[in-house]
């Protein structure tokens, strides 16, 4: 393993983070004048928690971890880009990851000047790991791995995220935005073990908070300092913080949640089987499904316009001629199969 003093760029490590009042002080106070809020009017006048404690508190009891190895962003998209910000050294590093996946991955990357490497996933996207370990070279310092997959849908079994993690110097990175709809789990157990793991989940997919914009990524309290120096100083607002403590106060657990749309995505893959446009559906560990159509420019349109809308993947490696088909409502998943049907070949 490379060391964190290997891994991250050497300005991050000579950073002076930037102190904030609410960092510098924090408790009880009689009057509070350090950070020249306004304190006439009251509402939304007073900074919030930078480290946003209270949330990761309940987050970490849930998922059995300590609150200072939480790192929470505006979205999975603010820890992503904030690895190759703490990582990757403009122009000079890499990134390898597999394809296909996430296509934040790679846009975070040239927004970054890093180079991406995408390796190929065999047919039945399954991972090729000699082909990305052979993709692997001394300024690879970050490898993502998207468990369950999108858009492909299936995850990884966690014994062969466990051995690729061990065995990749840098950061390894297992997205788990879908992991809620898996039954191979989640990396979350093995993290102690794994020092340059990161885990990244979100509010956005089991949670059903997407509008949120909160999302997060484990690892070692080490790693999350940093990206706690590295990351603007009130990233989550207040109405985000408050909002997310009461979506995991809630008594519907999202096991139970997840569950449910797990049910109601094994009811809708056996009903797309049946269509005669549809040619394959893929096995999925997330809450949406990839359908290999006999023609999907022309259904993606057809749906389209009867206001149905799902995602063309049929340009995507290893996705040709497919759609990519969130579980819907019933409703929204009984409109699709009656379209669908209208629509047939
Ligand atoms: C939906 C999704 C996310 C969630 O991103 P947010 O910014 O948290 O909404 C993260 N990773 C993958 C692979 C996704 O599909």
């Amino acid at each position: 393993m490379m060391t964190l003093k290997q891994l991250v760029r050497p300005n991050i490590q000579r950073l002076t983070p930037y102190t904030c009042a609410r960092n510098e002080y924090t408790g009880e106070a009689r009057a509070w004048l350090d950070a020249n809020e306004n304190s006439r009017i009251d509402g939304l006048n007073r900074y919030p928690d930078p480290l946003q404690t209270e949330v990761k508190k309940r987050l970490g009891a849930l998922r059995g971890i300590s609150h200072d190895r939480i790192f929470l962003g505006v979205g999975s998209d603010e820890c992503i880009d904030l690895c190759y910000r703490v990582f990757c050294r403009p122009g000079i590093d890499n990134v390898v990851a597999i394809e296909p996946t996430y296509g934040m991955y790679s846009v975070c990357a040239e927004i970054n000047d890093a180079e991406y490497r995408p390796v190929r996933l065999n047919e039945d996207f399954s991972i090729n790991e000699e082909a990305l370990f052979s993709a692997v070279d001394s300024n690879t310092k970050v490898l993502w791995i998207c468990s369950p997959n999108n858009p492909t849908g299936n995850a990884y079994p966690t014994d062969q995220l466990r051995r690729i993690a061990s065995r990749f110097e840098g950061i390894t990175v297992i997205d788990e935005a879908y992991v809620d709809f898996s039954e191979k789990g989640s990396m979350l157990p093995y993290i102690d073990g794994l020092t340059n793991m990161i885990v990244m989940q979100t509010f956005s997919k089991a949670w059903a908070s997407a509008a949120m914009r909160l999302g997060i990524a484990y690892a070692s309290k080490e790693i999350i300092d940093i990206f706690n120096n590295v990351k603007y100083p009130y990233n989550i607002n207040i109405l985000t913080q408050n909002e997310a403590i009461r979506v995991l106060d809630s008594h519907r657990k999202v096991a139970d949640v997840a569950e449910e749309l797990v049910e109601a995505r094994k009811r809708l893959a056996g009903d797309l089987a049946k269509l005669d446009t549809v040619l394959k559906v893929y096995p999925s560990d997330a809450n949406f499904l990839l359908v290999r159509v006999t023609d999907a420019d022309r259904i993606y349109e057809k749906l389209k316009d009867e206001g149905v809308i799902v995602r063309n993947r049929s340009k995507v490696a290893l996705c040709e001629g497919c759609l990519r088909i969130t579980v819907g409502s019933e409703k929204e998943n009984d409109l699709l199969l009656n379209k669908l049907k209208e629509h047939g070949n």
